[in-house]
């Protein structure tokens, strides 16, 4: 197998896991970040060690010039994209009259507007093709809103609906679309979280711990190959069990 998948902001957290276990399945994976460079090499050097193959390349997902610029770079160096997972994201906590209309932007732009940039580009050479995969991380916020994260819970919910949209628009091209919705996991993006409000969520979750990025990068991985042939459309909570 020689298929290409990019995960954009592959090189920390959900993203670094799930790079490795595309990896894993054979996936040649292209691995995007924003800032982070050494990180994004680190998580290829990981990739290599284990005998697969990739490369990392920078862009900002929010900037359709951008997404422009990687997948063409990633076309170039890697061939065409067969598995896209919008996995890039940033958190914001707080009260939305608090927020200003910058911060508003900049949350919609990366959480909401850049996969569907990212999808937007992808879509032609799947339909082409008559196969393809895209997986949205989504937010279990997403589906039940969480206080002081307004903004971020509206744009998860909008990745669900695309998700859904697209699974709809894209079957008949064989093209599958899925979303994984995690709860707590514990990566950088809630590091501004007490070691309290830690232990509270972990309590609030009945198998009673907080969730690694290798549970939510498995599911991805899952999702991407063809033990999931017939899964389209879906919302895949991995969250310990908050219902
Ligand atoms: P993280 O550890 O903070 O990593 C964020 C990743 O996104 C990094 O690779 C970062 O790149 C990249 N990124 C940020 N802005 C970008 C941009 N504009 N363009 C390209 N890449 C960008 O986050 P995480 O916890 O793994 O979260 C990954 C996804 O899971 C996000 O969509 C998040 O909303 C979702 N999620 C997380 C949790 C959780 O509890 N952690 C729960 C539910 C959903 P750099 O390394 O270069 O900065």
């Amino acid at each position: 197998m020689n298929k290409v998948a990019l995960i954009t902001g592959g090189s920390r957290g959900i993203g670094a896991a799930a790079s490795k276990e595309l990896a894993r399945l054979g996936f040649t994976v292209a691995i995007n970040y924003i800032s982070h460079e050494k990180d994004a090499k680190g998580v290829l050097d990981d990739i290599l060690a284990l005998g697969g193959y990739g490369k990392c390349f920078q862009a900002d997902i929010s900037d359709p010039g951008d997404v422009e610029r990687l997948f063409c770079e990633v076309e170039y160096e890697l061939g065409n994209v067969d598995v896209l997972i919008n996995n890039a994201g940033i958190a914001h906590i707080g009260l939305l009259q608090d927020m200003t209309n910058e911060e508003i932007r900049r949350m919609t732009d990366i959480n909401l507007l850049g996969p569907i940039y990212c999808s937007k580009r992808a879509i032609p050479n799947m339909i082409h093709k008559k196969s393809g995969v895209i997986i949205n991380v989504a937010s279990m916020w997403g589906e039940v809103g969480a206080s002081c994260e307004a903004v971020y819970s509206a744009c998860k919910a909008g990745v669900i609906g695309l998700t859904k949209a697209l699974a709809k628009e894209l079957g008949p091209s064989g093209i599958r679309v899925n979303c994984v919705s995690p709860g707590v996991i514990r990566t950088q993006m809630n590091s501004e979280l007490s070691e309290e409000d830690m232990r509270q969520l972990c309590d609030d979750t009945p198998l009673l711990r907080i969730g690694t990025p290798e549970d939510v990068g498995r599911t991805i991985a899952f999702l991407s190959g063809e033990n999931a042939s017939f899964i389209t459309g879906q919302i895949v909570s991995v969250n310990g069990g908050i219902i």
